[in-house]
């Protein structure tokens, strides 16, 4: 048994290879025990196929796995807003659809982006990138980290900062995203909660996100992401103060996507510690959408 300072906590925000993490469920879910984290949830961009992987794996090294999922969605001028989904049928079929959907969107949006990098390559005297470059570097959701990763294995960028810098954002092309009240509709449909994730990255003020909050509680939202990966320690206890007050779920994830860059696993890029209470409480919550 593990011993470290995070035994007994959760990360609830994971990406794995079922979209732009770079580590398998299984082996995701091993080194979750190796923390000692006592739950965890894969929250890949609309794709939930790691979930029964990550199910099998941890029901053998005694990690609870809460599905999981994360979905891009729109309000008004805000696109590009981030609702995570927990505790949900996994076998809901309309979520399985909707997410099929989305995924095939993406495919042909991925195609897009890389004809546009291609022609900026071409002008860059570069060789451009076969698109089946880009889709054997993806398990499952194709997304722009997917493209990032052969434009660095090409040379043509040190990392992925640069990827999205010289490339990823001047050539990018739109995803599609769901209404925000819809996306929380098919949540609570499949049973789920629907968490607003890292509302930090959102860009507004205070003042504006608090009135934002107000307007997605009316819609449904069951709780705010509190413990974000990017998030220090005075933007996490703000966070709280505000979902407490709204009468909020609070859950907590580290964003991980790959070891060596960027927030690791249970920790975020600080020292989170997430307690399993808000695995409980969205347990309770889902019961009552499960109830009908
Ligand atoms: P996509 O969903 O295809 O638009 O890709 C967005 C994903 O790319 C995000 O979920 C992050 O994982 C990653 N990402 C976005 N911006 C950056 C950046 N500046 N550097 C590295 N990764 C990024
Ligand atoms: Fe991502
Ligand atoms: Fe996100
Ligand atoms: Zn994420």
């Amino acid at each position: 048994m593990s011993t470290t300072d995070l035994a007994g906590c959760v990360d609830l925000h994971i990406h794995s290879t079922c979209s732009d993490g770079t580590l398998a469920p299984a082996a995701l879910v091993a080194e979750a025990a190796t923390l000692g984290l006592r739950a965890i949830a894969l929250a890949d961009h609309d794709n939930i196929d790691g979930i029964a992987l990550a199910m099998k794996a941890g029901a053998a090294c005694g990690v609870e796995i809460v599905t999981g999922v994360e979905l891009s969605v729109l309000w008004g001028e805000l696109n590009d807003l981030h609702l995570l989904g927990y505790a949900f049928d996994p076998e809901h079929p309309a979520l399985g659809e909707a997410l099929i959907e989305f995924r095939a969107f993406r495919t042909n949006r991925s195609r897009m982006i890389l004809e546009r990098i291609n022609v900026q390559l071409a002008e860059e005297r570069r060789a451009p990138l076969p698109f089946d470059q880009i889709t054997a570097r993806a398990g499952g959701t194709l997304g722009r980290p997917h493209i990032g990763q052969a434009l660095i294995a090409a040379g043509y960028v040190r990392t992925m900062e640069d990827a999205f810098n010289r490339y990823l954002v001047p050539c990018n092309v739109s995803k599609r995203y769901f209404p925000i009240d819809e996306a929380i509709a098919l949540i609570h449909a499949a049973g789920g909660c629907a968490v607003l994730a890292h509302p930090m990255f959102i860009p507004v003020d205070d003042r504006q996100l608090e009135a934002l909050l107000d307007t997605f509680v009316a819609m449904g939202l069951d709780g705010i992401e509190c413990w974000c990966g990017g998030a220090d320690n005075a933007t996490v206890d703000r966070l709280l103060t505000l979902a407490r007050r709204k009468g909020l779920i609070c859950t907590g994830g580290s964003d991980f996507h790959q070891p060596g860059s960027g927030p690791t696993l249970g920790r975020g890029l600080g020292n989170l510690r997430i307690p399993y209470a808000c695995v409980e409480e969205l347990r309770e919550r889902a019961e009552r959408y499960q109830r009908g």
